[in-house]
């Protein structure tokens, strides 16, 4: 079962990181803990063995290492956002503003079909920027996103709240004010 005490435990603060002024939250500590690992993998297949979403996107690189392992027990499509210059052959890339800098996230074309129903994943929602770049880029190929899920929201930073004003379903299993 979910426990939100034991997961908060897996996620550590750094302070000042990676520019002063920002409290990084690490989530690395939950892949090194193979029940926090698992906690946090079953309660997505949990939310999503009945839904009828056809494909998983996930972002560059975090977002990666969750949603590989509920693609792979959900049998679906998984779809990689990557950051610019690391995917082969024909892409269409979108650039964005950062909690802290500036980025560019790209898709190769023909990941998804048109009518895909796709689950969006990343580790952590802060402005949302990230988040609705990799959703231009499902949109951009004919997908509709049926939810965006995250470990951690930051809902002080208004992304989950913009994502969720654009009509697009959000979940976090956590969420630091
Ligand atoms: P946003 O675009 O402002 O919502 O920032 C979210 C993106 O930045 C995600 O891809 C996160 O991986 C990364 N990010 C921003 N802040 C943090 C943090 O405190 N911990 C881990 N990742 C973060």
């Amino acid at each position: 079962l979910y426990d939100d005490f034991y997961v908060k435990s897996l996620i550590r603060t750094v302070e000042d990181w990676p520019k002063p002024g920002i409290s990084f939250r690490d989530i690395t500590p939950i892949f090194s803990d193979p029940k926090g690992m698992r906690m946090v993998v079953d309660a997505y297949v949990h939310r999503y063995i009945d839904s009828d979403i056809s494909h998983i996107a996930c972002i560059d690189a975090r977002g990666f290492l969750i949603a590989s392992v509920l693609a792979y027990e959900l049998r679906k499509p998984l779809i990689l956002v990557r950051k610019k210059g690391k995917l082969p052959g024909k892409t269409i890339s979108q650039s964005y503003a950062l909690e802290y800098g500036e980025a560019e996230l790209e898709i190769q074309e023909g990941s998804v079909h048109e009518g895909a129903q796709v689950l969006l994943f990343d580790d952590l929602i802060a402005t949302g920027g990230t988040l609705f770049a990799a959703m231009s880029l499902l949109k951009q190929q004919g997908a509709n996103i049926k939810e965006v899920a995250a470990i951690i929201d930051l809902p002080d930073l208004g992304g989950s709240q913009k994502i969720q004003a654009s009509e697009t379903p959000v979940f976090a299993l956590c969420a630091y004010e």
